[in-house]
């Protein structure tokens, strides 16, 4: 693992962000407050001006700059989760060079922030999926999308669209979308 490898993922993880902002925004509106392909947006492209003014030249480097611009920039309960998540891979990531190790580090660290568990319809069910499934060998771009599009049929019990119960059935949660973007970038760069 190289921080230049890293540095793609980023890139790639800011590009889908940019590409599908409307999207997210309206995934976020039905069961939420519409906000969060705008939080995810403005994060994400703060993060990649960090980077490039910063220049981080080590993976564990990249992953703090990453987490202490998405806390401070996103916004919502998003941004303290994804800062989290990056600052569990921050954490992961001085000990271990290990991909699935060091995810694990930020599904952890994701659920200590959000109380949560996987089942409860937020980012945390695509990462413990995708995490899975790179364990078992069977993680391909295709099942990133498929994991992410599977929490519509979930009852939301976290976040803001827990306030709609039963009415959350039927649409798909945007955190669980936008962490399927972080995963389908860290296919399309390579990183293992
Ligand atoms: P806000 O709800 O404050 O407007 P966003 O719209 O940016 O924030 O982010 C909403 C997303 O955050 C949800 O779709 C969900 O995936 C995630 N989320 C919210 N609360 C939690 C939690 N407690 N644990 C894990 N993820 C959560
Ligand atoms: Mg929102
Ligand atoms: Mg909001």
């Amino acid at each position: 693992m190289e921080a230049k490898q890293i540095i793609k993922w980023l890139q790639l993880f800011t590009d889908k962000v940019g590409e599908n902002k409307a999207y997210l925004s309206e995934l976020d509106t039905p069961i939420g407050d519409g906000d969060h392909g705008a939080n995810m947006a403005r994060g994400t492209s703060e993060m990649m001006k960090s980077i490039e003014e910063k220049n981080p030249e080590t993976p564990t480097d990249v992953f703090k700059l990453a987490a202490m611009t998405l806390i401070s920039k996103v916004g919502g309960a998003s941004g303290p989760l994804y800062g989290s998540a990056f600052m569990g891979m921050t954490k992961a990531s001085m000990k271990s060079d290990d991909l699935v190790t060091i995810l694990e580090g930020g599904m952890s660290e994701i659920q200590k922030r959000g109380k949560s568990e996987p089942g409860e319809k937020t980012m945390l069910d695509t990462w413990s999926r995708v995490i899975e499934s790179l364990k078992d060998g069977s993680l391909t771009e295709e099942k990133v999308k498929e994991i992410a599009e599977e929490t519509k049929e979930m009852k939301a019990t976290k976040g803001r669209a827990s306030y709609l119960g039963e009415r959350s059935i039927g649409h798909i949660d945007p955190g669980a979308m936008s962490s399927s973007y972080l995963f389908e970038a860290m296919i399309e760069a390579g990183v293992k």
